[in-house]
C-alpha cells in the first residue's frame, strides 16, 4: 500500500504520530516555506489498518482569552514621540489635549471579554463565561479522536429504507400524539403521530448499545393520556357572535385530540430502529394531561361560512371559549382543535384553557378561569414558547446522531451535541425539510421552498469533534472524474475496491493507485472507518497547489486598519479608543493551531479627504506617514514597511497608535472619502500578493470629492411607494465595480459604522455584502454608552475564525440542483459563490430545484465544498455532506420540515426582493407562498373535515406567527422610528443568518427576570411576546440578537429595583443606563449572569436599553413584543391567524 509517499511542497504538518503509519515525519513531506504554518494536525495520511497507539485527541488549541480590559489605560501620547519625526509628510499638528476623561475607562457592570466565548452558540442555555476560546477551524486526525470502528458499526445505519413499517417508521415528530388516527382514516404515511418520547432519548436501537431507552423520567409522564383527553369540546356558552373586529375573534379553536391508544409507533427512520410503540412520552403540545394543555394545538378551527371569515364567526366551539355555541353553529366536527390532521372528530368536554400562563407547567393543576368570551383564546393557538421547550425536554438530552439519512435534527433553540456519524451537523446545514418530494409537480404543488442554511465555518461546542484535516500528499483529494465531487461516504467501491461510483453523477471512477483499499464482506472499505473522508459527514482536505490562485500556494492574510480621523471620529472619542484598543488587540489576531504567533501581517491608514499610509518597518524608530492627495487614482505609496508583523513591529506600532490620536486632535475636517480608502487597501493586498481584511471606521456620508462620491438622497416620502426599492438599491454602481475587484484579490472589508445621519449603509455596504465581509452600526456613537459594545464587536471580529479567497460549490445528487443563493457574496457564474471572506458567523442560503424525477431508495445528496485559505495562509477544502430523504407522499414532506430553518429563507427571499420589487408585492407573496404551503396540507394531508377548521401541520404550527413578524419587520414594514439605513442594514444582516440568529430576530426572547432562580444557572422560562403576559409587578429582559431591554413594571418591589438598579425607587431608574450597576445581592448577579450569558450566545453585542413602564421608550420596547398589533400596522398573531386562514380557505374552494 502505497500512501503518503508523496513528497510535498507545502508547509510542515503534524506532529509525528507513533503507530500512524507512513507519518513519523514531522512534516508532511517536503521542504517547508518560510512562514508556513506549524500546525497542530496530525495529517490524517492515508489508510491505516486500525488505530495503533492511540493518542489522545488534541482539538482545541489553548485559549486565546482577550485580556483583561478591566483597567483603564491611559490615552496620554507619550510627548516625546511627538509628529515631529514623520517629517515633511506631515499630519495636522497635534493639540496635545488630553483624552476624554472616560475615553478608556470601562461602564461598570461590564462583563469581561471572555463572553465571547462560542461553545454555546447553539442557543439553549449556554455555559457561563468563560475565556474566549477559539477552536482552530479543524482539527487534526488522531486516531484516540476518531470514531472508533467498534462503536461506528453498532450505530452507523445502513441507508435504505427503516425496518418494519415504512410508514409508520416515517412519521417523524417528536411530540404530537394523536390518538384517533386509525379511527379517522388518515392519510396514508402516517398521518397519526404516536405519543412518541423525545426522539433522542427513546431511541432503544437493535443493535445499538448506545442510546439509552426512552425513561418517562425525561419528561412528564403521560400515563393514560388517551383515556384522559377530553375528546369534544364544551359547548359555548356564552359566545356571542361577534360584530366588530371580526378577525380578533376566535374561529374555533380547539383543543387537540386526545392520543388513543398511540397508533403505531411514528418513529422517524433516523435512528434506524423501530421504537417501541406506545410509550408514554411527555406531555405533547396540544396534548392536555388531567388540567388545561400545556402548549397549544396546531389546529384552529374556524366557522364553516366562508363569508365570514374575515372576523371569526362565533360559532363552534373553540377552546377558549366558553359558552354554549351559537343555535346556527352546533358543534360539529371540524371545529375541533386538530393535530396533524389525523384524528377526525372529537366531541365532548373540552378542557379548560383559561387562565393558566402559558408556558407554566400546568400539568395536573385544574382548568384556569375562562377566558373572557368573544376574543381569541391567544393560549389556544400555537405557542412558540411551548414548541421550544418541548423540543428541549425532548431532545436536548441525547446527542444527534447523524448517521441515519433524513433525519429532522433538534430545534435550533435546542441544546444539543452532535455526533457526526456520515452527515453534517445541523451547525453547519440545516434544511427547509429533510424529506423532499420526488418530482417536481410535487415540490410544486406544496410550494415548500428547499433550502439548505449552509454555515460551512460554523464553531463548534468544545465538545465536538472539529473536522479532522486530510492529507493526500500531492494528488490531492479523490474525485469523481466526472462532477468532481469530492471522496464521501456515500460513494460505492465496487469491482473489489478497484473503482468507486459517483454517489452524485453515477459516473464511475478508477481508484487511485495509493488510495487502493479492499473491502470487507459488505462492500466497505476495510480503512472505513480510519478516513474521515469515508466515514464523516465533515472533514477538510489539504488542498494542493492545483486549487491555488496562479497556481502559487497564498501568503497569508494581511488585516488593514482603516481609520477615518475626520472632525466627527477624532471628537467623538472614537479615533483615540479604535487606537488605544489596537495596541492589545493587535496580539490576539487569528492563529493557526499551536502556532506561537499569528502568521498574519498588519497595516494602517488613516483618512479624511486624504489618505495617510503609515510606514512601521520594525528597523524604523518611529512610524513615517505618507499622504495621498490624489484620491482619483489611488495607489499605496509605500510597500516595504506597510504590511508587517506585530511582533516586530511591536513598538512602532505602538508608537504609531498612540501618535494618531494627536495628530488629528484639531482637526477641522469633516468631509470624508469611501470609495479610495477601500481602492487602498484593495492595491495595498495586491502588491503583497495576498487576501486580507479591511478594517474601516467611517463616520459620514462619504461627499468628498472622490470616486464613489456620495450625495444624500434619502426620502422617507418613497416608503409604501412604487419607488421604495431604490432606498435599498445602491445610489452608484461603482461600489459594485470594486466589489468584483475586492473578491479577485481576496480582500474582504469589515465595516464599522458610527453615524449622526442618514449615511447611505445601502450603498458603503455594496462591498462588504458582495466580499463575505460584516457590518457594524453605532448611531449615534457616543464614547460613555457605546464604546463597550463596540470593543466588544471589533475584538470579535478580529480574532475570529475566517477563510479567505474562499469558493463555495454545492453539488447535489441527479434530480435536483442548486439554483439560488443568498448571503453576503458574489457570483460570477451560476455555480461557484466567491466570497472574499468568510467568517464563522456567516450562512450562505442555496435554494434547490428538481430538474428530474428522485426516487425514495436512493434519496438525494448534498455536497457542499468550500476551498479557502486559512489565517496561516493554508489553502484548504472543507466538505460537508448531508443526505436526505425523498418521498412520493406530500405527508411525509410536512412531517418533516423544519419552520425556522423555512423562515430564515423567506426572510432572506422577501428581503432580496425589496430590491426590486415593491414592498407590499412582497410581502402578499409571501403570504400567499403560506397559505398556498398550509392548503396544500390542509387538502392532500389532513383528514377530512370541515372547511371551517384551520389545520396547520405539527412541523409548521409556527408558521403563521413566525411569518407575522417576518412581515412586521423592520425593512417589510417600517414603523416611523426606523431609519433608511436601519432598514439597509437589518437587511444586510439578516442576509448572512443563520438559523438560530433569525429565530430569535424575528422572534425576540422574552425571560420574566423576576422569575429567575437565583439559586441556579438556569434561565427563567420564556414567556410568550405579548404586552398581555406582562405583569406590572415584574421585570423582563427581551433579546432579539441585536438588542437587549430590560422592563420594568411600574410595580416593581422596591427591593427588587435596589437591587438592580441601586436606586430606591422606580422613578430614579435612569434609562441612560447601558449596562447594569454591579451590586452585590444575588438578584443582581444573576440578571447580569443572564445578560452575560445571553451576550455570549450572539455573534454580536447587544445593546442593552433600559425601558421603563409607560415611558417614552416603552413604544421602542413594545415594537419587539411581536404577537401584538403594532404601531406600524402590522397585525397581531390572532389576527393575521385568522387571515391566513382566510387565504387558505380560499385557496382551497
Ligand atoms: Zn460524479
Amino acid at each position: 500500500m502505497s500512501v503518503n509517499q508523496q513528497t510535498h511542497t507545502g508547509p510542515p504538518y503534524g506532529q509525528p504520530q507513533p503507530g500512524y503509519q507512513g507519518f513519523q515525519q514531522p512534516a508532511y513531506g517536503g521542504q517547508s516555506l518560510p512562514g508556513a504554518p506549524q500546525s497542530q494536525y496530525g495529517a490524517y495520511n492515508g489508510p491505516v489498518p486500525g488505530y495503533q497507539q492511540p493518542v489522545p485527541p488534541q482539538g482545541y488549541f489553548p485559549s486565546l482569552g482577550f485580556p483583561s480590559k478591566g483597567s483603564p489605560v491611559s490615552l496620554n501620547s507619550d510627548t516625546s514621540l511627538a509628529p515631529n519625526f514623520i517629517g515633511s509628510l506631515r499630519a495636522p499638528p497635534t493639540s496635545g489635549a488630553p483624552p476624554p476623561a472616560s475615553g478608556a475607562s470601562h461602564p461598570s457592570g461590564h462583563v469581561a471579554y471572555s463572553q465571547f466565548e462560542h461553545g454555546d452558540v447553539q442557543n439553549g442555555i449556554p455555559a457561563s463565561a468563560a475565556p474566549m476560546q477559539r477552536p482552530p477551524a479543524s482539527q487534526p486526525f488522531l486516531p484516540g479522536s476518531a470514531p472508533t470502528p467498534v462503536s461506528q458499526i453498532s450505530t452507523f445505519q445502513q441507508y435504505g429504507p427503516p425496518p418494519g413499517s415504512v410508514q409508520q417508521l416515517r412519521n417523524h415528530m417528536a411530540g404530537m400524539t394523536i390518538g384517533s388516527t386509525a379511527a379517522s382514516a388518515p392519510p396514508p404515511a402516517g398521518l397519526g403521530y404516536a405519543s412518541v418520547p423525545p426522539v433522542s432519548g427513546s431511541v432503544s436501537a437493535t443493535g445499538s448499545g448506545l442510546y439509552t431507552p426512552y425513561s418517562a423520567s425525561q419528561g412528564p409522564p403521560l400515563p393514560s393520556v388517551s383515556q384522559a383527553l377530553p375528546v369534544a369540546q364544551p359547548p359555548f356558552p356564552g359566545q356571542t357572535i361577534p360584530t366588530q373586529r371580526l378577525p380578533a375573534q376566535v374561529p374555533g379553536f380547539t383543543p387537540p385530540p386526545p392520543s388513543t391508544g398511540v397508533g403505531p409507533s411514528s418513529y422517524p427512520p433516523t435512528t434506524g430502529a423501530p421504537r417501541p410503540p406506545a410509550m408514554p412520552g411527555p406531555p405533547l403540545p396540544g396534548q392536555t394531561v388531567a388540567g388545561p394543555p400545556s402548549s397549544q394545538p396546531n389546529h384552529v378551527s374556524s366557522p364553516p361560512p366562508p363569508s365570514a371569515m374575515a372576523g371569526l364567526h362565533p360559532g363552534p366551539p373553540m377552546s377558549g371559549l366558553h359558552g354554549p355555541p351559537p343555535p346556527t353553529h352546533p358543534p360539529q366536527p371540524g371545529y375541533q382543535m386538530q393535530q396533524n390532521g389525523s384524528f377526525g372528530q372529537m366531541r365532548g368536554p373540552q378542557p379548560n384553557y383559561g387562565g393558566a400562563y402559558p408556558g407554566a407547567p400546568n400539568y395536573g393543576s385544574p382548568p384556569g378561569p375562562p377566558p373572557p368570551p368573544k376574543r381569541l383564546d391567544p393560549d389556544s393557538i400555537p405557542s412558540p414558547i411551548q414548541v421550544i421547550e418541548d423540543d428541549r425536554n425532548n431532545r436536548g438530552s441525547e446527542p444527534f446522531v447523524t448517521g441515519v439519512r433524513g433525519q429532522v435534527p433538534p430545534l435550533v433553540t435546542t441544546n444539543f451535541l452532535v455526533k457526526d456519524q456520515g452527515n453534517a451537523s445541523p451547525r453547519y446545514i440545516r434544511c427547509t425539510s429533510y424529506n423532499i418530494p420526488c418530482t417536481s409537480d410535487m415540490a410544486k404543488q406544496s410550494q415548500v421552498p428547499l433550502a439548505a442554511v449552509i454555515k460551512p465555518l460554523a464553531t463548534l461546542p468544545p465538545e465536538e469533534t472539529l473536522p479532522y484535516l486530510v492529507d493526500h500528499g500531492e494528488s490531492g483529494p479523490v474525485r469523481c472524474n466526472r462532477c468532481k465531487a469530492y471522496m464521501c461516504p456515500f460513494m460505492q467501491f465496487i469491482e473489489g475496491g478497484r473503482r468507486f461510483q459517483c454517489c452524485f453523477c453515477s459516473c464511475v471512477t478508477e481508484v487511485p493507485p495509493h488510495y487502493f483499499q479492499h473491502l470487507d464482506h459488505t462492500g466497505k472499505r476495510v480503512d472505513f472507518y480510519d478516513r474521515p473522508e469515508l466515514s464523516l459527514g465533515s472533514y477538510e482536505f489539504l488542498a494542493t497547489v492545483d486549487y491555488c490562485k496562479n497556481n502559487k500556494f497564498p501568503s497569508p492574510p494581511a488585516f488593514i486598519f482603516m481609520i477615518d480621523v475626520s472632525y466627527n471620529a477624532v471628537k467623538s472619542g472614537l479615533v483615540r479608543l479604535i487606537c488605544e484598543e489596537l495596541k492589545s488587540l493587535l496580539d490576539y489576531l487569528p492563529r493557526e493551531g499551536n502556532m506561537e504567533e499569528s502568521a498574519i501581517r498588519v497595516g494602517f491608514v488613516t483618512y479624511n479627504k486624504v489618505l495617510h499610509f503609515y510606514n512601521v518597518k520594525s528597523s524604523l524608530a518611529q512610524p513615517q506617514m505618507m499622504v495621498v492627495s490624489d484620491v482619483a487614482d489611488m495607489f499605496v505609496p509605500l510597500l516595504d514597511g506597510f504590511l508587517v508583523n506585530v511582533n516586530e513591529s511591536r513598538t512602532v506600532i505602538a508608537s504609531l497608535l498612540d501618535q494618531i490620536p494627536e495628530m488629528f486632535a484639531d482637526t477641522r475636517e469633516t468631509e470624508t472619502v469611501f470609495a479610495p480608502v477601500i481602492q487602498a487597501g484593495l492595491e495595498a493586498l495586491k502588491a503583497a500578493e495576498c487576501a486580507g481584511k479591511l478594517f474601516i471606521f467611517h463616520t459620514s456620508l462619504p461627499i468628498a470629492e472622490a470616486p464613489g462620491k456620495l450625495k444624500n438622497r434619502d426620502d422617507r416620502k418613497l416608503i409604501n411607494t412604487d419607488k421604495e426599492k431604490t432606498l435599498f438599491q445602491p445610489q452608484t454602481s461603482f461600489y459594485n465595480n470594486l466589489a468584483k475587484d475586492c473578491v479577485a484579490q481576496g480582500c474582504c472589508v469589515d465595516l464599522f459604522l458610527f453615524p449622526n445621519q442618514y449615511l447611505d449603509v445601502a450603498t458603503l455596504g455594496v462591498v462588504p455584502y458582495q466580499t463575505g465581509g460584516s457590518i457594524y452600526k453605532y448611531a449615534y456613537f457616543q464614547l460613555e454608552t457605546d464604546q463597550y459594545r463596540f470593543l466588544n464587536d471589533l475584538r470579535r471580529d478580529v480574532q475570529k475564525e475566517v477563510g479567505f479567497d474562499a469558493v463555495m460549490r454545492v453539488r447535489t445528487s441527479t434530480g435536483i440542483r442548486a439554483t439560488d443563493f443568498f448571503g453576503a457574496f458574489y457570483m460570477s457564474n451560476t455555480t461557484d459563490v466567491e466570497m472574499a471572506g468568510l467568517d464563522c458567523d456567516k450562512t450562505i442560503t442555496v435554494e434547490f430545484k428538481h430538474d428530474d424525477k428522485l426516487s425514495e431508495d436512493s434519496g438525494a445528496l448534498l455536497q457542499c465544498a468550500l476551498l479557502y485559505t486559512s489565517c496561516a495562509g493554508q489553502r484548504r477544502l472543507r466538505i460537508h455532506n448531508l443526505s436526505l430523504n425523498c418521498c412520493t407522499q406530500l405527508a411525509d414532506l410536512y412531517r418533516n420540515c423544519e419552520t425556522d430553518t423555512l423562515i430564515n429563507y423567506l426572510a432572506k427571499y422577501a428581503y432580496r426582493g425589496v430590491l426590486s420589487s415593491p414592498v407590499k408585492t412582497v410581502r402578499d407573496a409571501l403570504i400567499n407562498q403560506c397559505a398556498q404551503i398550509l392548503a396544500c396540507y390542509r387538502k392532500n394531508c389532513a383528514s377530512p373535515s370541515s372547511a371551517g377548521q384551520l389545520i396547520l401541520p405539527e412541523c409548521m404550527k409556527l408558521l403563521p406567527v413566525y411569518l407575522n413578524c417576518v412581515l412586521k419587520s423592520d425593512v417589510l414594514q417600517p414603523g416611523p422610528e426606523v431609519t433608511t439605513d436601519d432598514r439597509a442594514y437589518i437587511r444586510h444582516l439578516v442576509t448572512s443568518m443563520d438559523v438560530a440568529e433569525t429565530n430569535v430576530f424575528f422572534y425576540p426572547r422574552l425571560l420574566p427576570l423576576t422569575k429567575a432562580d437565583v439559586d441556579s444557572d438556569s434561565l427563567p422560562a420564556a414567556i410568550r411576546n405579548s404586552e398581555e403576559r406582562l405583569s406590572k409587578g415584574d421585570i423582563y429582559l427581551l433579546e432579539n440578537g441585536l438588542n437587549i431591554f430590560v422592563w420594568v413594571g411600574v410595580n416593581v418591589q422596591q427591593s427588587l429595583i435596589q437591587n438592580l438598579f441601586g436606586v430606591s425607587s422606580f422613578s430614579q431608574i435612569s434609562n441612560a443606563l447601558s449596562t447594569l450597576p454591579v451590586l452585590e445581592n444575588p438578584f443582581s448577579k444573576k440578571v447580569r449572569s443572564i445578560v452575560d450569558m445571553l451576550q455570549g450566545q450572539r455573534s454580536r453585542y447587544m445593546k442593552l436599553i433600559i425601558v421603563k413602564q409607560e415611558d417614552k421608550l416603552e413604544m421602542l420596547f413594545k415594537h419587539f413584543l411581536v404577537e401584538d398589533k403594532s404601531l406600524s400596522g402590522g397585525a397581531s398573531y390572532v389576527d393575521f391567524l385568522c387571515h391566513m386562514h382566510k387565504e387558505i380557505r380560499q385557496l382551497l374552494s
